[in-house]
């Protein structure tokens, strides 16, 4: 047994994240006076919100006339009724006042003629309840928006008193009488480990991308605080539906943002076809993700994909302004460049659609309280937890997130914890916490840094990515969700006799990817045996073996625990079909067509 230097500290709010959320949140609570700290596996600018591109979704109308009830019908319909109406209306509401506020901290817009923050079109975004035809509603800093927000947000939390915690690798979460009382963390460069005692925590650890094969994520999204809540005995929510983006780079995953059809890209097969037009005629190649992956996929399957094996799609931009491109899709041009070595003012972009974002995560209602399941199966919030970010599940993105919404997802909701927690954390003496509920934590990480088994975890994380790539992908049925099962099963069980390298250092990325593919596998597992349970088809998830959208028994959220020998259990929760003022009524469910 290592023996390990524990240092312990005390803060009213500890936040466990770095990203878009984590730092909305960390800043809005340290502005509420609230001593707070911000807690992250790697520095704040490399989280992974700063690879976001294309933009921020708000009802400003500077490129024409919008509206946030259309901005919420759109996210409804988007959601395919599986997002809850009253955190919908909270987001479309708040979201232009969430831009605003970004702009004022010094957020580099692109900007109109007239001066104004610049707006493009974006997939599933329409005007007039979606009678209008696409609406430019997408806040822009050219195709680096994300960049330029996390910046921002970090010299702003910098400003205001935030105690950063760079390069700690959170383990678990202190739990004492079904309450949170605040997280363990390891120290990378020393090997220390940290006990954060807390009133509140806030975990905004993002989406777990990396259970697949290939994806436009980070190698860090790995959802560890969604692992961190599974292991605390709590359930994820609507952990099934994984967003594809239709446009990753063919071979290597690289993200080519929807911001390139919002300019005027658009798709073909190997006839040269503009195929959205026969899949979604009003809106054609700005179509919500999930239709439009779905729609290159059967290109492919019969026959019509492009290159020598007849396994992608061309995505052109050949045809627009240079100029345009240089000033609006700067960082596009060069991953084309790069990863694709396709100059895009002359040749199309060959792509593939890639996982690219979860819809469930750690279930919440809009203040970003954690919720659990009441033994009268009503929902209540669990003490001293939130989460934000795309690690939680508000559910605001329900069975298909729209894109540019995961923006204003993380500062509308990341503003709203901040204002909550200066509403519910009480002033005065942090209490301190029993031992023991901390000594699991460490025995963790402690036969894992020994673990000395057969199997290297790069070995049993690819073949976990490869089962979940194969079998939960972009279309899926009962036989190949139970063959995935099964596969995901086995390298769980496997994972029993994994080998850490380079076990007798205190410090070691092994250990790292160790912990890290341990909190993957978890997820896999509920993500994969919700898909299996769930027998219709909505949104992101597709099953062949029942192709329509059953609302009279499937308009519900799922629940997923899992023990620690891996066993999942599922329960559902109603979806919330009410809104929070009388400024508009909920939008009653209807057929998804575009
Ligand atoms: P992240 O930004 O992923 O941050 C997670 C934080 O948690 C990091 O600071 C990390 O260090 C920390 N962390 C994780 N685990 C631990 C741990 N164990 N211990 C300590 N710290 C930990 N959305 C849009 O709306 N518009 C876009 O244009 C857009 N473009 C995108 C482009 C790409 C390529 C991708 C992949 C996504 C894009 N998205 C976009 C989605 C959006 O960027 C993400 O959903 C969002 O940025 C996630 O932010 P977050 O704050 O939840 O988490």
């Amino acid at each position: 047994m290592t023996t390990y230097q524990i240092v312990d500290h005390a803060y009213d709010v500890v936040v466990v994240g770095a990203g878009g959320s984590g730092l909305r949140a960390a800043l809005g609570c340290a502005q509420a006076g609230l001593k707070t700290a911000c807690v992250t596996k790697v520095f704040p600018t490399r989280s992974h919100t700063v690879a976001a591109q294309g933009g921020i979704a708000a009802s400003l109308g500077n490129m024409g006339e919008d509206d946030w009830r259309w901005h919420m019908f759109d996210t409804v319909k988007g959601s395919d009724w599986l997002g809850d109406q009253d955190a919908i209306e909270y987001m479309c509401r708040e979201a232009p006042k969430a831009v605003y506020e970004l702009e004022h901290w010094g957020v580099p817009f692109s900007r109109t003629e007239e001066g104004k923050i610049y707006q493009r079109a974006f997939g599933g975004m329409t005007k007039d309840f979606g009678k209008g035809g696409p609406v430019q509603r997408t806040c822009a800093a050219a195709d680096r928006t994300g960049h330029a927000m996390l910046h921002t947000l970090y010299g702003q939390s910098v400003k205001h008193s935030t105690d950063f915690f760079i390069e700690y690798f959170a383990l678990d979460l202190i739990m004492e009488g079904g309450a949170c009382r605040g997280v363990t963390a390891w120290k990378l460069d020393d090997g220390t480990i940290h006990r954060f005692r807390a009133k509140l925590v806030i975990l905004a650890t993002g989406g777990y991308g990396r259970a697949y094969f290939s994806a436009t994520s980070a190698h860090t999204c790995t959802g560890d605080g969604n692992a961190m809540v599974l292991r605390a005995g709590l359930a994820l929510q609507d952990m099934e539906f994984v967003q594809f983006h239709p446009t990753g780079i063919y071979g290597v995953g690289t993200l080519i943002t929807e911001g390139a059809r919002g300019e005027g890209g658009y798709l073909t097969n190997s006839e040269g076809e503009r195929f959205m037009e026969r899949y979604a005629p009003s809106v054609k190649d700005l179509a919500p993700r999930d239709m439009v992956s779905r729609a290159m996929t059967v290109e492919i399957r019969e026959g019509r994909g492009v290159g020598p094996n007849k396994d992608h799609i061309f995505l052109h931009l050949d045809h627009l302004d240079p100029k345009i491109l240089h000033e609006r899709l700067p960082g596009i041009s060069e991953s084309a460049k790069i990863f694709a070595g396709v100059d895009l003012t002359k040749a199309p972009i060959p792509v593939l659609p890639t996982v690219h974002y979860n819809m469930g995560g750690i279930p919440t209602n809009y203040h970003g309280e954690v919720l659990t399941r009441d033994g009268d199966n009503s929902s209540k919030v669990v003490p001293g937890l939130m989460a934000v970010g795309e690690a939680a599940c508000v559910s605001v993105h329900g069975a298909n997130r729209l894109g540019s919404n995961s923006l204003i997802d993380l500062v509308v909701f990341g503003r709203a914890a901040g204002l909550r927690a200066a509403d519910v954390v009480e002033r005065g003496a942090i209490p301190e916490v029993a031992p023991a509920s901390t000594e699991g934590h460490l025995d963790r990480l402690d036969r894992l840094r020994h673990a000395n088994g057969s199997t290297p975890t790069a070995e049993l994380r690819l073949r976990m990515q490869k089962a979940m790539q194969k079998d939960a992908a972009v279309y899926r049925t009962g036989e190949t969700l139970r063959e995935g099962i099964q596969a995901v099963r086995a390298v769980r069980a496997a994972s029993d006799d994994i080998k850490t390298t380079d076990r007798t250092m205190i410090w070691n990325t092994d250990l790292v990817e160790t912990l890290e593919y341990m909190n993957l596998i978890d997820q896999a597992l509920v993500t994969i045996e919700g898909a299996e349970n769930r027998k219709e088809s909505r949104g992101a998830h597709a099953r062949e073996d029942f192709p329509d959208r059953d609302d009279k028994n499937w308009m519900k959220h799922t629940l997923a625990w899992c023990d620690d020998k891996g066993k999942v259990t599922l329960g559902e929760r109603p979806v919330h079909d009410f809104t929070l003022t009388d400024a508009v009524e909920p939008f009653p469910p209807m057929a998804r067509k575009y």
